[in-house]
């Protein structure tokens, strides 16, 4: 099997423990119940990469002193990167998930680490995030969902910005995936099971959407998932 970088994941210790296929998982957390699980499964298994945070679904539930708990950890760290973070329109406590959000990017930027990134209709307030804050090394727009035009102004920030697809390539996302640069491409399965069927899958459907082979997908998209394990 060829090796390839699930550019954005979960973690369920159960599938992880019994696969010995190949590829790298960049697992992310939703909850803070998640990041212990993680760390120790990362521990044990050097192909899953760590992202903890809070999901955008989950701030509310949070329970306090969140942030300061996320940041003893990272400083404890120095591999581990922040994700899933973000903003979902679809939920209706924005003002909490802003809050929770800029608090977590700027803690990456400020340690030096890569953000995984959520994004549902919330465009507006998530590009001025982008724009105004001084930028972690790596950001990954995980199942990139805004516009072409969104896309050109945050390649034309200072942040360093990766978009991420997984294998439903139909609709509009066609357009998205055949004009993201190819310096600039991740695949990604979203699963909470490391899934290389799917992962594959994607990547044919994205070598055909861009008219390449797959051989060449498959190469610039696990180049692309080092240089992000690699922070840059
Ligand atoms: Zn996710």
């Amino acid at each position: 099997m060829k090796p390839f970088v699930d550019a954005h994941c979960h973690y369920d210790a159960a599938a992880f423990a019994k696969y010995s296929g190949a590829g790298y998982f960049i697992c992310n957390a939703a909850r803070e119940s998640d990041w212990a699980p993680l760390l120790s499964g990362a521990a044990r298994n050097r192909h899953i990469i760590p992202a903890l945070g809070l999901h955008p679904w989950y701030v509310t539930a949070a329970a306090d002193g969140w942030a300061g708990r996320l940041r003893d950890i990272l400083e404890k760290y120095p591999d581990v990167m922040v994700g899933e973070i973000g903003l979902d329109a679809g939920r209706e406590n924005m003002d909490v998930q802003y809050d929770a959000f800029v608090t977590q990017y700027q803690m990456a930027a400020s340690l030096g680490r890569g953000v995984h990134i959520h994004c549902v209709r919330a465009w507006d307030r998530m590009t001025h995030v982008l724009k105004t804050c001084t930028p972690p090394p790596i950001v990954v727009m995980h199942r990139y969902s805004g516009s072409a035009q969104i896309m050109a102004d945050l390649i034309s920030s200072d942040a360093n910005i990766y978009f991420s697809y997984n294998n439903a390539c139909g609709g509009r996302l066609h357009n998205l995936i055949d004009i993201t640069p190819s310096d600039r491409i991740l695949v990604e399965t979203d699963a909470a099971k490391p899934d290389s069927d799917t992962i594959f899958d994607a990547i044919s459907q994205m070598a055909a959407t861009r008219g390449v082979s797959i051989d060449e997908m498959a190469q610039i998209l696990y180049d692309n998932g080092q240089k992000v394990i690699k922070n840059g």
